[in-house]
């Protein structure tokens, strides 16, 4: 269990997250939904220690506390985290990308097992092996930025925005991937602009607003409430 208490972090004098508390399960697909500007970047980076702000609070996974730690020691911890941008290696080929994500102690330990896990979910990756990333398309670097990750063999998998960028079809094919991953027994915590394919696919939300949490709800009740949609949807006709 990822768990979040009373997170603050600052940047010089602006407080871009104030007392931001939430949880996920291992197994749960958990969303944050937000106006740009929320917050919701800073709170994905600083869970996994690359936020340039000054945070304080508190965050674990299975008691484990990680806001002390260096980025490779959350890694290590089981926290994975796709940045928006994807973050791969352009110059490096696919199988490049894949091993490197390999590198932690945890990773390394299985990475046969893992690199047979993201060809399974990416048939595509494995028949693109030797391919230069650069030149893949969008849609598939984002396999390669999500393989990458998943080669961490984290419990927590965190995504910044994956959807963007990508055409309708493949934004399906990428929720859907996400719920075969929480089909795996991990957890997935997920900044998305695009709620109502995000909610279709989550178990829970959150609303995050001016850096603080103003709502909690099982996704299913935040696809039908009023003032999410209004919000978030593009207003109740969209939602139908
Ligand atoms: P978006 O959806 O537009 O990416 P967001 O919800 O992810 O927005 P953040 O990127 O977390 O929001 O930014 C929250 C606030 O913190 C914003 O006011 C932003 O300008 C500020 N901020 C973010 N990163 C930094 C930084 N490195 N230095 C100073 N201020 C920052």
């Amino acid at each position: 269990m990822l768990g979040v208490t009373g997170l603050s972090v600052s940047y010089g004098l602006h407080r871009a997250l104030d007392d931001v508390s939430l949880a996920v399960a291992p197994g749960e697909i958990v969303v944050i939904l937000g106006a740009n500007g929320a917050g919701k970047s800073t709170l994905l980076r600083a869970i996994a220690g690359i936020c340039e702000g000054q945070a304080t609070g508190s965050v674990s996974l299975g008691g484990t506390d990680l806001l002390a730690r260096t980025s490779d020691r959350i890694v290590e911890a089981g926290v994975a985290f796709v940045p928006e941008g994807r973050g791969i290696f352009g110059d490096l080929t696919v199988w490049e990308n894949l091993t490197l994500g390999a590198y932690s102690e945890r990773g390394r330990a299985r990475r046969a097992e893992n690199l047979a896990r993201v060809f399974d979910l990416f048939p595509k990756l494995a028949e693109r092996k030797r391919q230069t990333a650069r030149t893949m398309s969008g849609g598939e670097q984002q396999m390669v930025a999500i393989g990458r990750a998943m080669m961490a063999n984290p419990d927590i998998l965190m995504l910044d925005e994956p959807s963007l960028g990508l055409s309708p079809l493949l934004c399906k094919e990428l929720f859907q991937t996400l719920s075969h991953i929480r089909g795996t027994g991990m957890g997935v915590l997920l900044v998305e602009q695009n709620a109502r394919q995000s909610l279709a696919i989550a178990d829970r939300g959150y609303l995050l607003e001016n850096g603080e949490i103003t709502g909690e709800a099982e996704a299913e009740a935040m696809l039908n409430d009023p003032a999410v949609q209004a919000a978030y949807l593009g207003g109740a006709a969209a939602a139908t």
